[in-house]
């Protein structure tokens, strides 16, 4: 089963179309396609009875697309996640999984325009989990059952603020507004052949870049699960976005990073692709040493 978030409204995708989950449940199932994670399970159900039961179909655009979970409440990422990118990153491959956050303000939907703050900023195709149920300590084994579907993300990263002193600023550095577009659908899991292995990738104006298959994660799906719900319980409609592989900006020589006027294209087998448009945007409003740049 596919979802989608269609000028803000919640809509099953059908092969020949998409149903309107509000109109066509009678107002059982809200439009807004956050609140349906309340009702995982049971959407769920009606969902199965509604591909059969006739309702109308509208033209689907996936232009027309927002993010699919468009409020989460938390959002966790998880870095260092592919061997190539540990070992392209100059890094030590982590015995847990490394876990941050993007805070919600940097959600974009697939086909945004992007708004860059410096000239260090780098991208980062990745799988991204959809919590369906909450889980507090579950295990690994059954991690799968407490997930919605799948969708594809970008963790963008500003690198200075990422990197830069004593204490990393990851999730300051990956946050900025439009950092962390998703979509242009929510997959459920049983749609793929299997969940755990499947081809990413992205490319910049056109030259592929990154290249992999989610089967070579160091920590699969469901071992991030089991981690992150041990300390923080993960609550319907949470993100979690799952590492990158290699292909980075930032560990190219000569480094390369996102240029205004570029298109960054994401795509996730599946589950479909991401096109946003980059723009320049304005500076941050502190220098790299925590004073004013402008005092
Ligand atoms: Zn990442």
């Amino acid at each position: 089963m596919r979802t989608a978030n269609v000028n803000g409204r919640l809509v099953l995708v059908l092969d020949d179309g998409a149903v309107d989950v509000e109109r066509a449940s009678d107002g059982q199932f809200s439009s807004d396609p956050q609140a349906v994670f309340e009702r995982w399970p049971e959407f769920r159900a009606w969902a199965a009875t509604a591909v059969a039961a006739g309702h109308e179909r509208v033209a689907f655009d996936e232009r027309d697309t927002g993010a699919p979970v468009p409020r989460p409440r938390q959002v966790f990422a998880v870095a260092l996640n592919y061997a190539d990118h540990v070992e392209e990153s100059a890094a030590t491959a982590p015995a847990r999984p490394a876990v941050f956050t993007k805070y919600p303000t940097s959600l974009a939907g697939p086909y945004d325009t992007i708004a860059l703050p410096s000239a260090l900023v780098d991208w980062e195709v990745e799988l991204v989990a959809v919590i369906g149920t909450r889980a507090h300590r579950v295990t690994a084994a059954d991690a799968w059952s407490h997930i919605a579907g799948l969708t594809a993300g970008q963790d963008l990263s500003e690198r200075r603020i990422q990197l830069e002193g004593p204490a990393p600023q990851f999730s300051l550095g990956k946050s900025f507004p439009g950092f962390s577009p998703t979509g242009p659908v929510l997959v459920t899991p049983d749609a793929f052949a299997d969940p755990d292995d499947l081809a990413l990738g992205c490319a910049v104006d056109g030259e592929t870049v990154q290249e992999s298959r989610s089967s070579r994660m160091i920590f699969p799906i469901a071992e991030q699960i089991a981690w992150i719900s041990g300390i923080c319980p993960l609550l319907p409609g949470d993100l979690v976005f799952t590492g990158t592989p290699a292909g980075v900006g930032g560990a190219r020589d000569p480094r390369r990073f996102l240029a205004p006027g570029e298109e960054l294209h994401s795509w996730i087998e599946g589950v479909g692709e991401l096109r946003n448009p980059l723009i320049a945007g304005p500076a941050y409003p502190h220098g790299p040493h925590g004073r004013p740049a402008h005092p």
